[in-house]
């Protein structure tokens, strides 16, 4: 195995072209297009490699790592062209470099989404309710596959001359006349441009780092819900149209969006924990199929004048759910969320369905969302029920909370260029990304702008 440089010795302040802060999806693509380009890149990444990470957000791969891998070989998905100001042709060549690259690590089949009789059929009950479905290409790479795969994509750039500085933690930016002066915690680098790709766990972080250097930016909405898992068969045949089918209505009481998103047939729910609150997320892996199917449903929250800090908004819910939760995800029983009654152990192990997270407490999710969540949230479920046969039961467990913050938008031009000169952001910190393969290509987008600038 490749060595890479692992905490670089900083006697003094070392000059690069590039620093790329984060190696998530979005910093190891943008690594990639950078390679071979003559520049001096250096990625900094405050966690570790990956076949040694133990940690779910921090390492290299970032969020990724760990995640189910499902990548939505589609524009429609995980971010949108006009807020890159880009054709959607121009962002699809773009996924289809980014699936290329997946496959040239090793990477082999998992695709899904055929245009046959099952989809006209789904498509159709779908309707019937009031509901989109929004159809795509996926692949699956699975969790346990997905670790070697990054830490292959690692060696890759560390041959092709990448710099990584691992275990490194950036703490400040500061300009200076000739670029930037990066401040970590093993000392300062210098730089002519940067790429700030810290995912979502960095996003409060960057957005601090941002206001004090005049960046724009604006607030985005956020995605407030829960993770609801149920036995795999009643969603067999949906998967087999789609492994991670989206569904997108609106509710009846407040007009408000609510959508499932990241879809784990036979996978597992986690625990995800960010600053002082925990999340539940969730994945399925590869080889290893459990007897549930899970996926998020989220109810979108956008405020407006004089109140739109969405970030603030989440993080205080996040923080009341863990207080309920006494420091770990809610766990109820989908009947008893809709009845308005706490869950406890006992009425838990009444359900069929055995939770694949244990380490949770029963409660009542009520108890910690704002009553038109609740609202939207047992609304969407009903309507889903019309599709997914069997969903409103004691067989449906739901965890909470489940909050997707990519609120903090930057103004960037079509190579996420800000509004301070060669200061580039990517990734799900910037505001217009959600999910692996947007990641990447607004990674690649920002190299490509880099080249242009220094070049
Ligand atoms: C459990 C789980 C399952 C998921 N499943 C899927 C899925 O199936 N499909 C999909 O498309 N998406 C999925 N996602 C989301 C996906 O992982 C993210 O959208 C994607 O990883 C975002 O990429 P990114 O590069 O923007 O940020 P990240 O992947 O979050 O990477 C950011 C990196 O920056 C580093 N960093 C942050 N701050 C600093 C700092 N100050 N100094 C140095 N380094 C810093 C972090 O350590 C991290 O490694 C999942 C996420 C989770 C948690």
């Amino acid at each position: 195995m490749l060595k890479a440089i692992e905490v670089m010795n900083v006697t003094s302040e070392q000059q690069f072209d590039v620093v790329i802060i984060g190696a998530g999806p979005a910093g190891l693509f943008a690594a990639n297009e950078l390679a071979g380009s003559g520049l001096k890149v250096v990625v900094i990444e405050r966690g570790t490699e990956a076949l040694k990470r133990n940690d779910m957000n921090f390492g290299i791969g970032g969020a990724g790592t760990f995640s189910d891998g499902k990548l939505n070989l589609t524009h429609r998905i995980g971010g949108e062209p006009e807020s890159l100001g880009r054709q959607p042709a121009e962002i699809e060549e773009l996924i289809q470099r980014v699936d290329q690259t997946f496959s040239d690590l090793g990477v082999e089949g998992g695709y899904s989404g055929e245009n046959g009789p099952k989809f006209q059929s789904l498509l159709r009950s779908a309707h019937a309710a009031g509901v989109e479905f929004i159809f795509a290409k996926q692949r699956h790479i699975g969790t346990d596959r997905l670790q070697a795969v990054i830490q292959r994509f690692y060696e890759l750039l560390v041959q092709k001359g990448i710099v990584f500085q691992i275990n490194t933690l950036v703490e400040k930016i500061v300009v200076e006349p000739a670029g930037f002066a990066v401040q970590t915690d093993h000392g300062i680098l210098k730089t002519r441009a940067l790429i700030a790709a810290p995912g979502r766990a960095g996003a409060y972080w960057l957005r601090e780092q941002a206001r004090q250097l005049g960046i724009k930016t604006s607030y985005g909405p956020i995605d407030v819900g829960i993770r609801v898992e149920f036995p795999a068969v009643i969603y067999e045949e949906i998967a087999s149209v789609m492994y991670d089918a989206k569904f997108r209505l609106y509710t009846k009481s407040y007009d408000d969006l609510v959508r499932t998103f990241c879809t784990n047939p036979h996978g597992y729910i986690v625990a995800e924990k960010l600053d002082d609150f925990v999340l539940v997320n969730g994945h399925a892996k590869w080889n290893s199929k459990t007897a549930n199917t899970n996926f998020a449903l989220l109810s979108r929250v956008v405020l407006t004048d004089p109140v739109e800090d969405t970030t603030k908004y989440g993080r205080d819910i996040a923080r009341l759910a863990t207080t309920i939760g006494g420091g770990k995800p809610i766990i109820q029983r989908l009947t008893d969320f809709v009845s308005g009654r706490r869950s406890t152990w006992e009425r838990i192990a009444r359900s069929a369905t055995t939770p694949t997270l244990q380490d949770v407490n029963p409660g009542d999710i009520a108890m910690a969302f704002p009553q038109r969540i609740v609202t939207n949230l047992i609304e969407g479920l009903n309507v889903l029920n019309e599709i997914i046969a069997g969903l409103i039961s004691n067989n449906t467990l739901l965890y909470a909370p489940e909050i997707k913050f990519y609120d903090t938008k930057y103004q960037v031009t079509p190579f996420m260029e800000t509004t301070l000169p060669n200061f580039f952001v990517s990734g799900d910190a910037s505001g217009h990304s959600r999910g692996i393969v947007y990641s990447a290509v607004t990674g690649i987008l920002a190299a490509q702008g880099v080249k242009r600038n220094l070049k």
